[in-house]
């Protein structure tokens, strides 16, 4: 136990205790003189006698007086030390109360009965019903183990309202180590509690904020290393968090450093935020140009400089590209030849390009603002509000019409006219492409001039053709005729030169006669023109080859036909046509050899092909053309007859009928005569490759 006097205190015990000594080593050894000094002789026996006991009672008195007065000091000293206590527990700003290890609340400082305004209290009714519970859990605990006891609940106070306290307990001890006491205080930790609640719930807001915005956000430290990164950064970057936390950003993203390390200094160096947009490229897409637009900003943790940077980085590569794509082609449009304009709903000229200054005369100041009927004709009024009704339906259109020039000059113009959207649909002007056709629209009136002249020089030349070869056969046949009578009648007279000569003129006239008449049925193919039927091939090619059926046995021909197809055309003319080609085949056939000759037919995309195989002399290349010329021959009279018209009719009937004809062949080993005609509606019309022969 500590000694609880003070220093004047034991200064007086010990001045007991030192005159007891004195008194007590007297008494012993110098009593008796002392005795027999001042008492008579009587008495000395008596008092020698009861010496021993006399000194007990002193020292009994003495030890007495010094108990009692230790005793009284003790309590006064105790009795103020929880006097201090209460004085200063009943200042202090929060409870203090102790408690009995048996649990009874023996003190509870003013502000405690202030607070609750109850006088005593040994429940927990005062505390919030939901922390009760683990209030008293705690309390048991502490009480048990004897360890401080510490828990955060909330107080009523009189008003029935509740603060957050801080409650705190500390056992004390007796010599043996039991606990005899607890000592307590509760802290108001309300403003606290709540400040910290709704720094808790900002913090927690802001995280949100940062996880799930759709910005890109990071922090670096002073070495340009990321500190934290966001989802969205993550999907930018095309990077896991950890790819990127505590690597700079030369490391992660190297063609972007380039821009971002600079700004980066100069915001810790300035401690002022900077904005800018930054290309570069991720490792989601390498290689492709990228576009951010990046804001860094200073963090400071006190005023002097910033312990960090933060950054928002906001992809803007699709905005670009299309501000990129726009200003391309609005570059397009201004250096367009075409005049390239736009109108609002009500006719008013909103752009206007080089292209339209050039075609209608007018500046971009001179239009933009007026309306645009200053460049239509006045009688095309309406068609242009026709126009216009059209395209505000929404539709795009292409018209032929004419317009008018500042200088008053009227052009032929091809105009698409297209409506004009904002960003929710709707319409809200016109756009016009313009082009002058002015010069096509003279060539093309020049062309049906000249169309128009073709054909009458080509119907005068066939009249002229046809009357000519008409009017020839009468004097030819005059000719012939007197050659013969003159013959018969003189033939006596005659010797054989005269005969040679005679025979001559008739050969001459013979000839003259089959000239004449392929002429003229050369001439006649165009008048009979385009009177097309359903025709079958097949049967167009029995009727050339019964016509032919003389020379084919003569040449002991073999010909054979494909399943050959039905065309729309001019029946006579196609018997006429194969009827040519299948003569050909038979007359430039190889001597020794007999005819061998087919008739084919594929369907081509749109159109029928047709083939006239022959196993005969052959054509040089260099032919293959001309042979189709009027009058073009290869060979002399004499060894194969003919007037050099037939393939040119050939082709005339093939060009009549819409299609084309043209030779392939090897000399020595034979040709093929290809032509084509167009097939009925384009369909295919079940057509199979079955040979069918036919001698
Ligand atoms: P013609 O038969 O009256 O001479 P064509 O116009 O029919 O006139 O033929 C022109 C020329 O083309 C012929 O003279 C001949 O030299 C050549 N020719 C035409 N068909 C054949 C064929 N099947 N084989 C070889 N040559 C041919």
């Amino acid at each position: 136990m500590t000694c609880k006097l003070c220093g004047s205190e034991k200064m007086q015990v010990l001045l007991i205790v030192t005159v007891y000594v004195v008194f007590s080593t007297l008494w012993i050894y110098v009593s008796d003189r002392l005795l027999f000094l001042v008492i008579a002789p009587q008495l000395r026996t008596n008092i020698s006698i009861y010496k021993g006991e006399a000194f007990v009672l002193l020292s009994a008195g003495l030890l007495y007086l010094l108990i009692v007065r230790y005793a009284r000091r003790l309590k006064e000293a105790s009795s103020a030390g929880e006097k201090r206590f209460r004085l200063i527990a009943d200042y202090m700003p929060g409870f203090v109360w102790t408690i009995r290890p048996d649990g009874t609340v023996d003190f509870s400082n003013k502000f405690f009965k202030e607070f609750t305004g109850l006088e005593s209290y040994n429940d927990t009714s005062f505390v919030h019903p939901d922390d009760r519970a683990l209030t008293e859990a705690i309390w048991r605990k502490a009480m048990q183990t004897g360890t401080p006891y510490e828990v955060e609940h909330r107080f009523r106070r009189h008003d029935g309202v509740y603060r957050w306290y801080l409650c705190r307990a500390v056992p004390e001890r007796d010599a043996a180590g039991k606990i005899v006491r607890w000592y307590g205080t509760s802290t108001d930790i309300d403003d606290l509690k709540t400040t910290s609640e709704a720094l808790r719930s900002r913090t927690a807001e802001l995280e949100s904020l940062l996880a799930h915005a759709p910005i890109g956000f990071a922090f670096f430290d002073q070495r340009h290393r990321y500190l934290r990164v966001n989802r969205a950064l993550c999907l930018i970057n095309g990077l896991r968090e950890e790819e990127m936390l505590g690597k700079t950003i030369q490391e992660v993203l190297p063609v972007n450093a380039r821009a971002a390390d600079p700004i980066l200094d100069q915001v810790f160096r300035s401690g002022l935020a900077v904005e800018a947009e930054i290309a570069g490229e991720t490792p989601k897409e390498p290689g492709v140009e990228r576009y951010w637009l990046t804001g860094f900003y200073p963090v400071f943790a006190s005023a002097k400089e910033p312990i960090a940077v933060g950054a928002y980085v906001v992809e803007i590569t699709e905005r670009k590209r299309a501000e990129e794509a726009m200003s391309r082609l609005a570059a397009i449009v201004r250096a367009a030849e075409d005049a390239v304009f736009s109108e609002d709903l009500n006719g008013i000229v909103q752009t206007w390009n080089r292209g339209a200054e050039k075609l209608f005369g007018y500046s971009a100041e001179e239009m933009i603002g007026k309306p645009i009927s200053l460049v239509i004709p006045p009688e095309l009024t309406s068609e242009l509000k026709e126009m216009t009704r059209k395209t505000k339906q929404g539709l795009q259109d292409h018209y032929e019409t004419v317009r008018l020039t500042k200088g008053g000059k009227r052009i032929f113009v091809f105009l698409t006219m297209s409506p004009m959207r904002d960003a929710a649909g709707q319409i809200v002007g016109v756009a016009k492409i313009v082009r002058d056709i002015s010069d096509k629209k003279r060539a093309e009136e020049d062309l049906k001039e000249t169309v128009k002249a073709l054909q009458r020089t080509n119907h005068e030349l066939q009249q002229f053709a046809h009357v000519a070869s008409h009017d020839l056969q009468e004097p030819l046949r005059n000719v012939t005729r007197y050659m013969e009578l003159f013959f018969r009648n003189y033939q006596d007279r005659i010797d054989e030169k005269g005969r040679i000569y005679i025979n001559f003129a008739m050969e001459g006239a013979n000839r003259i006669h089959a000239l004449v008449s392929d002429l003229l049925s050369y001439s006649e193919l165009g008048v009979s023109a385009r009177e097309f039927r359903p025709v079958s091939m097949h049967a167009v090619a029995e009727e050339a080859m019964d016509n032919l059926r003389h020379t084919m046995e003569e040449s002991r021909a073999v010909v054979l036909l494909d399943e050959l197809p039905e065309v729309m055309g001019n029946r006579r003319q196609l018997v006429q046509l194969l009827q040519n080609l299948l003569s050909n085949a038979l007359k430039f056939g190889r001597s020794g050899i007999s005819p061998r000759i087919s008739i084919s037919a594929e369907r081509l995309t749109g159109n029928w092909r047709f083939g006239v195989h022959d196993n005969g002399i052959g054509i040089e290349p260099e032919y293959f053309d001309k042979i189709f010329v009027i009058f073009q021959r290869l060979h002399a009279r004499s060894k194969h007859p003919g007037t050099g018209i037939g393939l040119a009719i050939c082709r005339k009937i093939v060009e009549l009928h819409g299609g084309r004809i043209w030779v392939e062949s090897r000399l020595g080993e034979g040709s093929i005569f290809y032509f084509t005609i167009p097939a009925r509606g384009g369909t295919d019309e079940g057509h199979g490759n079955t040979a069918g022969g036919r001698q």
